[in-house]
């Protein structure tokens, strides 16, 4: 069996978003697709430990935003790595709330799509929420969509642990390049995300300079991509 077949299966990169009593919930989803046209219907799995399925189950409702190329890393970061348990991912992003009160993401991405719940599917590990379409926008015909490939292998972006197309990262870290950068200072790599901090370059969003060693990196730094501690990282 050759994992690398996994890696060949092609999907897109989406926001999706669903609020109940007040409380916004989201994550990026890799498994959002289309599954009838009439009347239009799509497909989202989410792992149950994740905080946003139970707030999609209890309010009947989500949104789907396409994430374009360029989509900020601090986005991926903050919809892709943390709990929305403990914060409101919407915070600080430009986003809508529709009449059945689902957060709708609108920047970093070329579209978006609302759903009504009308079936869950018990998948195990995850749920398989199928929503009836109520509404869609195109919001940007300026660029194209991000793919899970282009994430993977240009982005060098890795899947949380809760996605569907999660996989240990001991079975592919020895396979994936390193970033395609020129320095000469040493590089660590996130387990969690793949963001990659090179010592020459320093990490601006902390305020660290570059010329920095790893090691000097004071102790409560930590991603600026996912947010985990430095421990989380290993040398290339
Ligand atoms: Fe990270």
């Amino acid at each position: 069996m050759n994992i690398e077949s996994f890696f060949k299966l092609s999907y897109g990169l989406y926001a999706i978003g669903s609020q109940l009593e007040g409380k916004k919930a989201g994550y990026i989803a890799n498994t959002a697709f289309q599954v009838t046209s009439t009347p239009a219907q799509i497909a989202i799995s989410c792992h149950k430990n994740n905080f946003t399925s139970k707030i999609i189950a209890e309010s009947g409702f989500f949104s789907i935003s396409v994430l374009h190329k360029d989509a900020g890393a601090d986005l991926i970061g903050k919809f892709g790595y943390q709990s929305s348990a403990n914060i409101d991912k919407f915070s600080g992003f430009k986003h809508t709330i529709s009449e059945n009160g689902a957060p709708i993401l609108q920047e970093d991405c070329l579209a978006w799509f609302e759903c009504k719940l009308v079936k869950e599917i018990d998948l195990g590990s995850h749920i398989l929420f199928i929503g009836e379409l109520l509404a869609c926008e195109v919001i940007n015909t300026e660029q194209e969509p991000l793919t899970y490939s282009y994430y993977r292998e240009k982005r060098k972006g890795l899947s949380p642990k809760n996605a569907p197309t999660y996989i240990e990262s001991a079975h592919i870290e020895n396979k994936q390049e390193k970033p395609e950068t020129e320095t000469k200072g040493k590089q660590y790599k996130c387990s969690v995300c793949g963001y990659v901090y090179d010592e020459s370059a320093g990490d601006h969003k902390h305020g660290i300079p570059g010329g920095t060693s790893f090691e000097n990196l004071p102790e409560d730094w930590i991603c600026p991509v996912c947010g985990v501690e430095k421990e989380d990282f290993y040398q290339l």
